[in-house]
């Protein structure tokens, strides 16, 4: 980061300000320690030296499409960027190979179609404005050209640096590489809101755009890509505080390409479908898509399911939110419907969905009272009666087995099995899970569905993959299903930081200088913490699941012993049925990251980090401390501290010369650019910069200190 040793009287700077996070102000007085500032607001702060930055005099008015031009990169300066650039709806800026989009919450015009499309075609990242298209064009064109020296480069990097030494063992796998051409990733991150999933569908439009094929009578591969959004969407989206349209599951699309650089099949894998919300929710938020619509479907299919008001389904009243602004449910109904059609759901399929989704609001509706004999249970009323039998004939299942599976457990001992009844507490626990479980394997079965509509290609010669996952999430109490979700994430935090500082080194090998010292930061600690076997969380988890008397209560005792002085790890707050849900998301998800992970660690990834300026959904409004703390847990601010550990600041020769040029003015007159740099560097008394090919590299700060030796002189 920048050093405020070159801050004078006068000089222009940000402090910290527990409002608007950084505010800019003058210096009136210094000494040792202190520093004291007339803010832009009027008011006067006294502070200590360390916390304040340097301002850049010279920030251009509609700021810089990457983040690695700013002169001083630092927090406020990041910031100050994002905020220019967003008020001139400029919703994108690149760090590096990063790009970071922040949410207009309103449409741009004229900035997705065809046109747009025609220009970034081919265009290498950079030498236009930042955009979708042009990460979505480079993964598509790298995944063709995949130069030999990036090969090198790999190879390079494992022998010298430890931290990827792991992977040398990959080295054949390498090789084959280069015969087979790379496959590519695009890693869409950002919290809920976010605009990730809006930005996925660009990158989409964009690859089918290059890879589409022209005429022919069938529906494409990537049209039946693009339709099977709606339908995931209706299925696997809710409203949330943050997000009316928020996906509860994390997506991975693989496309696949066949010789000839066309799209040739595609793969969806889902991840995590959030199932508690099938069976809990709370205001303001709602219960996935489908059961509205479902409800609020023409008379005749709704008393074909026996539905009507939300209002009267536990499930879904639990929340008092039943409507979403701007959305006509019957409509919705409508349109899910033909949104199947075009992926290849018969009707008749469609009636069996959504048999099983009436089904699962009539099992939320049925209660359960003490049976005759003891610790047993029954449904409770006339009522709950009615639902269990609708249930069944809607599941078209025998009603005595449906009510057994809730008021019976079967349990296995010594090669027999016995027959337990259970209070009504457990059963309705019980009835729960399968209402939990029948709706992710409906769920499933919807994604396989359009899998096999959309087609794979098992030849495919190449393929680009995209990533939508949900970000990190913290509630109030955080349950298991939030823990898996803060893992997943993780784990892709890691993968991008060994990448962005892949990146770095990449830049610096192609300027020629020397890189060997840098100093690489990961979060292996807290993975470690989770992961490690034996001894993380999760195996301490696997193992309290089966002594048959833990409780939530030994098992965080047991956690708080053993992690007492992880520096990551405070004393955990888990509720009893997250413990009773958490061994059976536990027994899938790591089966499911780890192949996520493996897909991922076959690739060339690109990144796009998604930022949401503010809580209330609504455009124009910048909220800096909402955005910093994005910038920072999205690993922003990671990529730009990695940059900050090597020379983040990077300026063309000739932009240079220009700046500088009133410290030995005779350099104009030099052809040899580096050597006027160089000489420029040496009267302003610079150590440790490097000179590569075409630009000058600086350490952190040190722009601000050639900077102060220029308004001397001037
Ligand atoms: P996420 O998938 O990160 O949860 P979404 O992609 O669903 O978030 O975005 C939430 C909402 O924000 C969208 O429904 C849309 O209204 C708005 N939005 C996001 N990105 C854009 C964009 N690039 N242009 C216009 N509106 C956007
Ligand atoms: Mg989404």
């Amino acid at each position: 980061m920048a050093t405020s040793a070159n801050i004078i009287v006068g000089s222009q700077v940000w402090v910290e300000d527990p409002e608007v996070a950084w505010i800019d102000g003058d210096v009136l007085s210094i000494n040792d320690r202190e520093i004291k500032v007339k803010c832009s607001s009027g008011k006067e702060v006294v502070t200590n030296v360390s916390r304040v930055y340097p301002k850049d005099p010279e920030f251009p008015e509609c700021g810089v499409d990457d983040m690695t031009k700013l002169a001083y990169l630092h927090e406020p300066g990041v910031l100050q960027n994002l905020k220019c650039r967003f008020d001139m709806d400029e919703i994108y800026t690149y760090t590096g190979n990063i790009l970071i989009a922040v949410n207009p919450f309103k449409r741009i015009p004229n900035i997705y179609n065809r046109d747009v499309m025609d220009r970034y075609k081919g265009v290498d990242l950079g030498d236009l404005s930042p955009h979708p298209y042009a990460i979505a064009d480079s993964a598509y064109r790298h995944s063709f050209l995949f130069p030999f020296f990036f090969m090198l480069l790999i190879l390079i990097i494992e022998f010298q640096r430890n931290i990827i030494c792991m992977r040398i063992k990959d080295f054949s796998e390498c090789r084959q590489m280069v015969h087979e051409r790379i496959s590519q990733s695009i890693l869409v991150s950002g919290e809920s809101g976010a605009g990730k999933t809006e930005s996925t569908k660009n990158l989409m439009q964009y690859l089918a755009y290059m890879g589409g094929r022209s005429g022919g009578d069938e529906r494409s591969v990537e049209q039946k890509v693009l339709e099977s959004n709606p339908v995931l969407e209706a299925f696997g989206n809710a409203k949330t505080v943050r997000n009316n349209n928020s996906s509860r599951f994390g997506k991975f699309v693989e496309i696949q390409f066949n010789e000839q650089g066309k799209i040739s099949g595609a793969a969806i894998k889902t991840y995590l479908l959030e199932r508690s919300r099938v069976c809990q929710v709370s205001d303001p938020e709602r219960s996935y898509h489908c059961f509205y619509m479902l409800c609020a479907a023409p008379p005749e299919v709704s008393e074909k399911y026996k539905l009507g008001n939300p209002r009267t389904f536990h499930y879904l009243n639990q929340s008092n939110c039943y409507e979403l602004a701007g959305v006509d449910e019957s409509k919705e109904y409508l349109t899910t419907k033909q949104a199947m059609e075009v992926v290849g759901i018969s009707s008749d399929e469609q009636e069996a969905i959504f048999r099983v989704v009436a089904a699962i609001l009539h099992i939320g509706n049925i209660g359960f009272s003490r049976g005759n004999e003891p610790d047993s249970s029954q449904p409770k009323d006339d009522k709950s009666r009615f639902h269990l039998k609708t249930a069944a004939e809607l599941f078209m299942c025998d009603e005595t087995a449906l009510q057994d599976s809730f008021c019976k457990r079967v349990i296995v001992t010594r090669g027999e099995s016995i027959r337990k009844t259970l209070d009504p507490n457990s059963a309705a626990l019980n009835r729960d899970a399968l209402a939990k479980i029948v709706y992710s394997r409906l769920f499933d079965w919807l994604v396989s569905k359009i899998n096999n509509s959309i087609g794979q290609d098992a030849n495919s010669k190449f393929l680009i993959g995209l990533l939508d996952i949900y970000g990190f999430e913290s509630f109030k109490t955080n349950s298991f299903e939030q823990f898996c979700i803060n893992l997943t994430n993780e784990k892709l935090q890691q993968h991008f930081n060994q990448h962005v500082f892949k990146m770095e080194q990449e830049e610096y090998t192609k300027e020629e200088i020397d890189w060997s010292y840098i100093e690489f930061v990961d979060n292996q600690d807290i993975l470690d913490l989770i992961e490690k076997k034996p001894g993380g969380i999760i195996a301490l988890l696997d193992e309290a699941c089966m002594f048959p008397r833990s409780t939530h209560s030994t098992f965080a005792e047991k956690l708080y012993q053993t992690f007492k002085d992880h520096k990551r790890f405070n004393k955990p707050k888990l509720s009893k049925t997250d413990f009773t849900i958490c061994h059976y998301a536990g027994s899938k998800f790591k089966q499911q990251l780890q192949a996520l992970l493996e897909t991922l660690s076959h690739t060339e990834p690109h990144y796009v980090r998604c930022v949401k300026p503010n809580n209330v959904l609504k455009p124009a409004i910048f909220e800096n401390q909402n955005i910093l703390q994005q910038l920072r847990c999205g690993g922003v601010m990671e990529a730009i501290r990695i940059s900050c550990a090597g020379f983040p600041t990077r300026k063309p020769f000739a932009e240079f010369i220009e700046r500088f040029k009133v410290l030995a003015p005779e350099v104009t007159k030099l052809s040899d650019e580096a050597k006027a740099s160089r000489i420029l560097l040496e009267k302003a008394n610079i150590k440790g910069y490097q000179v590569g090919k075409t630009k000058v590299f600086l350490r952190a700060g040190q722009m601000a200190e050639i900077d102060a030796r220029r308004s001397e002189v001037l």
